[in-house]
């Protein structure tokens, strides 16, 4: 047996992370780097390389892990899970030598709260593993320093227990060296003056791009939002605790000599249909990586795909622009994915940030557009400790700056706490300094929260703060990586292997900010400031889809973890009812599925309108009959032929409609209608539910009707309560016991038991 006790000795510790939007690999990324500057031998690994770094030998390993969509793990750990189940499989104590601690990142606002984390707690545990620190659960929807900050702060004296570093003198020798807890506030500030003025109650920090210093002459308009945010509390603060430590500078830049720049140009040139990252056949080529040449691994590398046809398929009186587009895979290099993908399936698309935002920002930056272009590559600061995944390319293969932030690095998302507390660090002004301060302490976090609502990029931050200078290498090496975006196939193989189709709404918005804190008592009469939003992935997919060239794009397979597919069966059909719920875009899967079942039905030769066909049940919902009614047209030739053979449709916003079809407003609304006969089927005939589209509303609440369904039937067939909490068919229940009816609680179990079980499926997304 291993040793377990409080004298184990190991400072080899390894941070390990999975990561969808790249908040766990950022979070872990400082783990690991301050760990390497308080004297460990540490490693920082993505879960998904689990054989590079011999996960099945480590003794000490800390986890950041995020949850996404229905309480999935992220992409990249997908591998690291298959290899989990299988070492825990073939020996029941394998990791009774491994100690550890989680730190889970998640949000309340979705269902299965931080699963990722928790499912690894329990299989390390079970597994004979040893935590050594309690698990912390973040929750993104109140903010995840909240809980971040702490939890970092209790692992370094929990980790120092467990290890020695090398030098043979205790980690805890070296904690808090470099701890910033308070930083006293500055009196004198222009904040502080400014306390007693009633303008300082409401600081509104917008600054247009007219008074932006730009360096580059022929900068593209690109406008910064204003960011409306209250300070007055900084002015009666004594002192700011609980802001991020200050992490170390990692990378330092360097320019290559004149040949070498000279090189990169003849060969950075990409022909003009190509829309992507310059360094893309490094990313085409991940699939020859030694470890990594399973079949389903091969299938999941990016590769080209075309842009062949775009068309809008809402009408312009839509609230919502949503475009259908097209992408031909028949490219060979997508040769596994042509063979392996399914209806249900989704693809991630490498979209670029807007190159006017990054003109714009290098403009606030002082980098002349010569420079902007320049190659350059990255280095270490510090041999000891690597640079973050997304960076470790340029360390060899030269890029632009431009480049980098246009295909590599996030500058859209809301800043985290560690970086304003950086930029605080480059402000000239002292008063913009203690802003930044105050909105990364823990003082500051109700500021800090209303800037996140506010979602500003980080231009918006940047003008919004104009004394602030940080060096562009700082930046380069805490933004977090720019990840690509993921949409639903909406068509089936079976008609068409080669062809990629996909529905998005065009994300463009406005947020309308009053003065958050301002109340009626306090007289504010602030006055309400529009601030416009933009998606990365889909105003470029628009702009690009409309180019007569035929643009190629880079796209990958996503792993579908959870199976949202319909089963195949071979030249058969899988008989089980089929309920499909898909409001909006969420209805994109089901196109799909509907596509696939008519092929089913013809290669068997069943006439959809015969017995022999499976039920098949839509439920769809949009705002109005005639502007968002997605795919009306192939909804109803299927409805029309038999594939589908119930349709159940609602309108949100068009009470004429609803009257002229019976239609209820929402898709919860309609299964409500039909509770009786959805009961039916879920426990008497085995269906298959699939639920697809926004997670924080619909999703909870199609979950609670279908829980409700679940008890009502109970009420007045109590006899397959045995049946449903035992996990068997209602069919077959004893009729002759007396039962209660149905919990809301034990319905809940029963829809959870069904979703481990792939019969209640659901597709969700923030
Ligand atoms: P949407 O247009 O915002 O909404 C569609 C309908 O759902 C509207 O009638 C809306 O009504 C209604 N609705 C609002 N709240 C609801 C609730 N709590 N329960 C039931 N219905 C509700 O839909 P969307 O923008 O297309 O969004 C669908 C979701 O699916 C998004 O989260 C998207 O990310 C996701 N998704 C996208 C893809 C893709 O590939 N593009 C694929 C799958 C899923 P009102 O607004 O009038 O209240």
């Amino acid at each position: 047996m291993p040793d377990t006790t409080a004298t184990f000795v190991d400072p080899q510790v390894a941070f390990l992370y999975a990561s969808q939007t790249g908040n766990a690999e950022s979070i872990s990324y400082n783990l690991y780097e301050d760990a390497v500057k308080r004297g460990y031998n540490a490693s920082w690994h993505v879960l998904d390389d689990h054989q590079k770094f011999d996960f099945n030998s480590l003794r000490t390993a800390i986890f950041v892990v995020s949850t996404t969509g229905d309480g999935d793990p992220p992409d990249n750990s997908t591998k690291f899970w298959r290899a989990l189940r299988k070492s825990t499989r073939s020996n029941p104590s394998a990791y009774s030598h491994l100690r550890y601690a989680i730190l889970g990142l998640g949000d309340t606002n979705y269902s299965n709260f931080c699963n990722t984390a928790m499912r690894l707690d329990r299989q390390l545990t079970d597994s004979g593993a040893t935590s050594f620190y309690a698990k912390g659960l973040a929750d993104d929807g109140t903010g995840l320093e909240e809980v971040v900050e702490p939890w970092i702060d209790g692992l370094w004296p929990a980790l120092a227990k467990i290890a020695h570093c090398n030098s043979g003198s205790t980690v805890a020798e070296n904690e808090g060296s470099d701890k910033l807890d308070v930083i006293p506030s500055n009196e004198n500030s222009e904040a502080a003056d400014n306390a007693d003025s009633a303008a300082a109650a409401i600081e509104k920090l917008a600054v247009s791009d007219k008074a932006a210093p730009t360096s580059i002459s022929e900068l593209p308009t690109h406008t910064s939002q204003p960011l409306v945010l209250d300070f007055s509390p900084l002015a009666t603060l004594k002192a700011i605790s609980g802001a991020p430590r200050v992490p170390a500078s990692v990378c330092t830049i360097s320019h290559l000599d004149n040949t070498a720049e000279t090189t990169f140009r003849v060969q950075s040139v990409l022909p003009h249909n190509l829309e992507c990252p310059p360094w893309y056949t490094d990313l085409t080529s991940q699939k020859s990586d030694g470890a990594a040449t399973d079949e389903q691994d091969k299938s999941l590398a990016p590769f080209l795909a075309t842009i062949k046809a775009s068309k809008q398929i809402t009408t312009t009186e839509s609230l919502k622009r949503t475009l259908l587009v097209d992408f031909d895979i028949s490219d060979s290099t997508a040769d596994h994915v042509r063979n392996s993908w399914q209806a249900g399936d989704a693809f991630n698309i490498f979209a670029p940030n807007d190159i006017h935002m990054v003109s714009a920002l290098f403009g606030r930056l002082d980098v002349s557009a010569v420079d902007g272009q320049r190659p350059i590559l990255l280095s270490k600061k510090d041999e000891k400790i690597e640079l973050p995944a997304h960076l470790q390319r340029f360390s060899t293969t030269p890029a632009s700056m431009h480049d980098m932030f246009v295909w590599a690095i996030d500058v859209t998302s809301a800043p985290r706490k560690q970086l304003l507390r950086v930029l605080a660090d480059h402000c000239s002004e002292s008063a913009e300094r203690d802003r930044l301060l105050y909105l990364s302490s823990r003082q500051g976090t109700k500021t800090f929260e209303e800037l996140r609502r506010q979602s500003p990029t980080l231009v918006d931050t940047l003008h919004a703060f104009p004394s602030c200078k940080p060096p562009v290498e700082r930046l380069i090496e805490l933004l977090p990586p720019l990840v690509p975006r993921s949409y639903s196939i909406c068509n089936a193989p079976q008609s068409n292997p080669s062809l990629w189709r996909i529905a998005f709404n065009v994300v463009e918005y406005e947020l309308e900010v009053v003065d958050p804190f301002s109340s009626e008592e306090d007289g504010s009469s602030a006055q309400p400031v529009k601030i416009s939003r933009h998606g990365v992935c889909t105003p470029w997919l628009e702009q690009i889809s409309c180019k007569r060239n035929m643009p190629k794009t880079l796209v990958a397979k996503r792993p579908n973890i959870s199976g949202f597919r319909l089963p195949l069966v071979p030249s058969g059909v899988d008989q089980r009812p089929v309920l499909m719920i898909g409001p909006g875009t969420g209805v994109a899967p089901f196109i799909g599925f509907l596509e696939q079942r008519a092929k089913e039905l013809g290669t068997a030769r069943i006439d959809p309108l015969s017995e022999q066909a499976p039920l098949t049940w839509l439920f769809f919902g949009c705002r109005n009959s005639k502007h968002d009614y997605l795919f009306k047209e192939d909804i109803e030739h299927w409805q029309k032929s038999g594939v589908l053979s119930r349709l159940s449709l609602c309108f949100s916003r068009d009470p004429q409609a609803r009257e002229q079809f019976g239609a209820p407003k929402y898709v919860q609304d309609a299964m409500m209608l039909n509770e009786a006969e959805i009961a039916d089927l879920l426990i008497n005939k085995n269906a298959l539910v699939y639920v697809c589209g926004d997670a924080k509303g619909m999703g909870k609440d199609v979950n609670s009707a279908l829980a409700d369904i679940l008890c009502s039937y109970t009420v007045s067939h109590p006899e397959c309560v045995k049946a449903l909490l035992a996990g068997t068919s209602g069919a077959n229940a004893n009729t002759n016991e007396q039962q209660q009816p149905l919990t809301l609680a034990q319905a809940l179990q029963v829809l959870m038991r069904w979703s481990t079980e792939r019969r209640y499926l659901r597709d969700l997304w923030a």
